[in-house]
């Protein structure tokens, strides 16, 4: 049996015998608690025909744990520095494999028919370098990738972002756009003491369902998300001012945008916040001629 990486001793030791200095501008805070690491993984409900793709390894305390339960691991990993020391940890678990690459400038598409032919069950799950979660998670969604889910660790205040209903403080168009894709669930939230160097901010584990087809069907998709976009450019303004003051052209098309709001039966009057991702789908049917 090998010890697992994810322990403070296992941790500081191999970081020491390679001496590795940790990069905050890559985002990396290690995780250091198995139980942690497992719960991730029990999350992510994988089976021994699963696949996982992995977004920064780090030193493999979660690649580890995939590793022991998925088929087949696939890793991404942008800093050079780490791939020696992830042949040495990863060393006994051949069914794992580390890309080194960017995830935002990766194919990920043509990596999963090379690397998971055959494999139909595949999850994302990562504990994400935070300065680029919404990147990432939005680049895995928008290309239609042929995932069941994502189980992801990130920051506390981006996951309740992510998860709230209408007319909520964190509710906006990070909500929509994921939920659009996605049915998410907080599912843990985590202590900063798990993580070596501790991050600044506290972190939860969501999980996001892919749907089999979007929660709303539109006329077009790219114009849906600059319509909620626009909406919730000044919180504090209506649905009317967002849209004459952020859509092209919006002061000229004032009367178009004042009938669309009537076809989708939404009061002028009324904050993006408090419309439903149905009403915003409503809407951006409703305006999609006059744009
Ligand atoms: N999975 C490890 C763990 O849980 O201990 C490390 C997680 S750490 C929060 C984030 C990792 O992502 C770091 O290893 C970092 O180098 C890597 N990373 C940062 N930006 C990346 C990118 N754009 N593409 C791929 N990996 C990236």
């Amino acid at each position: 049996m090998y010890k697992d990486i994810a322990t403070p001793v296992r941790t500081k030791a191999i970081l020491e015998k390679y001496g590795f200095s940790f990069k905050k501008s890559l985002g990396q805070n290690f995780l250091i608690d198995t139980n942690i690491l497992r719960n991730i993984v029990d999350h992510a409900e994988l089976s021994e025909s699963s696949g996982a793709i992995e977004v920064g390894p780090g030193i493999g305390a979660l690649t580890e744990q995939l590793a022991k339960r998925a088929k087949k691991v696939v890793a991404y990993e942008i800093d050079q520095r780490l791939l020696p020391i992830l042949s040495e940890t990863l060393e006994p678990y051949p069914n794992a494999k580390v890309i080194h690459s960017d995830v935002l400038k990766a194919n990920v598409k043509e990596m999963i028919e090379q690397e998971f032919a055959g494999i139909d069950d595949i999850m994302l799950v990562a504990n994400l370098p935070y300065y680029v979660t919404t990147p990432i998670i939005m680049k895995i969604l928008e290309e239609n990738l042929p995932l069941r889910g994502i189980v992801v660790m990130l920051q506390k205040e981006v996951a309740d972002r992510i998860s709230a209903k209408p007319s909520t403080k964190e509710y906006g168009s990070l909500s929509i756009a994921i939920q659009y894709y996605t049915v998410p669930e907080v599912v843990m939230i985590v202590p900063k003491t798990v993580f070596v160097p501790q991050p600044n901010v506290d972190s939860a584990v969501i999980r996001l369902t892919i749907r089999q087809k979007p929660l709303v069907e539109v006329k077009s998709e790219e114009f849906f998300f600059r319509v909620t976009r626009a909406s919730f450019a000044q919180r504090r303004k209506t649905i009317l001012n967002n849209l004459t003051s952020q859509l092209d052209n919006g002061k000229e098309k004032k009367e178009a945008i004042l009938s669309a709001l009537q076809t989708a039966g939404i009061e002028p009057s009324r904050r993006g916040e408090s419309l439903s991702i149905e009403e915003f789908a409503a809407l951006s049917d409703a305006l999609y001629e006059s744009f």
